[in-house]
């Protein structure tokens, strides 16, 4: 089921995100949800959906790795790269913006299966930003923390007169 998306301000998006212990039908009616929704969005394309996104609270979260939607539950990152790397991100939840967020560029991640069972995985460039972008989610934080942390500069997609859209930096008073 195709299910809507939250978006600032509301402050469910900040709410933490209970482990999964239950490996049953319920968490696969999750999954499959949460990849449906994922698959829908066009406009921006979609990398990612994190079940508190669609108020569900449990540390689960599908992304798009290598063009597959694959599941992630109870993601742990283990060890991150001392060096860190810099990447335009964006959020359903905080619709039309976007921010430059730096982050490691390597995580080790342990995480679980639909059926429980544990792996242990490297990830690098995309795919690692796209986890610790949703990982954040469980944890009710979001990519404008880090930019504002960072100081960073946020962009609004805005269209011209002629209908094509830019960027456009927005300062805060
Ligand atoms: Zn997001």
């Amino acid at each position: 089921m195709i299910r809507s998306i939250l978006t600032l301000p509301d402050e469910k998006l900040r709410q933490g995100s209970q482990e999964v212990t239950s490996f049953d039908r319920g968490l696969n009616k999750l999954i499959e949800d949460l990849t449906q929704t994922l698959e829908v969005q066009t406009d921006p394309p979609g990398l990612g959906l994190s079940a508190p996104q669609i108020g569900i609270f449990r540390r689960v979260f599908v992304a798009k790795i290598r063009n597959r939607i694959k599941s992630f539950i109870n993601p742990k990152i283990l060890r991150v790269s001392k060096g860190e790397v810099t990447f335009l991100e964006g959020c359903f939840s905080v619709p039309d913006l976007y921010g430059h967020v730096m982050r490691p560029a390597e995580i080790d991640l342990e995480v679980q299966n639909k059926n429980g069972q544990k792996t242990r995985v490297h990830y690098k460039s995309l795919p690692a930003r796209i986890i610790q972008h949703e990982i954040d989610h469980l944890n009710g934080i979001l990519f404008i923390d880090h930019v504002h942390s960072q100081n960073g500069k946020i962009f609004k997609v805005e269209k011209t007169k002629s209908g094509k859209e830019q960027f456009v930096e927005v300062t805060y008073a």
